[in-house]
């Protein structure tokens, strides 16, 4: 399978049989590295149909927000994240976030202005909650169908772009569903991140079997230009729970020191992500962050 960002043939096995240790839905999968640009994939890559079982409904994503003591770190995250997006946005901007897990982005976003929001998922468990609050919603899977017969003017993905079968594929139809100087913002996790070369196959980032594609700024910028992109640009964005997902992952591995998970996180996770905070905020001043905002203009 020629490399769907660069389209060379040469790739290598990266790491072999990546048990899923958060939620034990599927079997080991193989990750490998394209040879030219680096991107990192699952072979094979499951089908559509194959990835939506690796959704339990406990998946943390579609958690409504919560009451717990922690919730406020979830919500300060949203803010900062709204923040950094809202940068890209106008006053009027038509909307839409593809893949909008318990609608947290699009509450945040809303609450500082923005009206005209809309949403999708490939589920409907939390639509009634962005319906409340008068976002459009509708359900679909992307790599399917396009839910809506319209454009907008921003289009939103947060980490979400590496959970597909195809991700050019969805780009590509996102890009016809973009107004004149329209724009497409990726969150996702970033292949160099410090966290890949210490955790290696215990790293967070490959979230197995969920993530399908992971990429670095070298290929998103190769793949967006491929698709007919004018620009693309990037920004760090820090995620503690990457560093304390990747130990869970270490921990989960060992017969002696796994515990059971409640939505695939183990009692200390949030103690250790609060711990490791400070490490993912210098890490942004590295090209090595944990995960990139990648705006693509087209
Ligand atoms: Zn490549």
């Amino acid at each position: 399978m020629p490399c769907i960002a660069c389209n060379s043939n040469d790739s290598e096995l990266m790491f072999e049989n990546i048990s899923d240790l958060e939620y034990e839905t599927y079997k080991p999968v193989n990750y490998f590295k394209c040879k030219n640009c680096n991107l990192i994939f699952q072979n094979p890559v499951p089908d559509t149909k194959i990835l939506s079982s690796f959704y339990p409904s406990e998946y943390r994503n579609f958690l409504p927000e919560g009451k717990s003591i922690f919730s406020f770190l979830k919500d300060i995250q949203f803010l900062m994240l709204a923040s950094k997006i809202s940068k890209h946005l106008e006053k009027n901007s038509k909307i839409l976030e593809i893949g909008y897990g318990n609608g947290q982005l699009l509450s945040t976003i809303q609450k500082k202005g923005y009206k005209n929001l809309y949403g999708t998922d490939f589920t409907d468990e939390n639509s009634e909650v962005l319906l409340k609050k008068r976002i459009k919603v509708a359900t679909s899977n992307i790599e399917e169908r396009f839910p809506f017969n319209e454009s907008f003017d921003v289009i939103i993905m947060n980490n979400v772009i590496e959970h597909f079968s195809n991700p050019k594929k969805v780009l590509k139809i996102c890009k016809e569903h973009l107004s004149e100087n329209g724009k497409i913002i990726l969150i996702t996790p970033n292949s160099t991140a410090f966290e890949l070369k210490i955790f290696k196959k215990h790293w967070a980032g490959f979230h197995a079997p969920r993530h399908t594609f992971i990429f670095n700024r070298q290929n998103i910028k190769e793949l967006a230009t491929n698709l007919g992109f004018k620009d693309v640009s990037f920004e760090p964005v820090s995620d503690p729970g990457q560093w304390s997902i990747s130990i869970q992952n270490i921990l989960q591995n060992k017969k002696l020191t796994k515990v059971k998970l409640k939505n695939g996180m183990a009692w200390y996770l949030m103690p250790l992500s609060l711990l490791f905070a400070p490490v993912s905020t210098v890490q942004n001043f590295t090209d090595r962050s944990t995960g990139m905002m990648c705006v693509l203009y087209s």
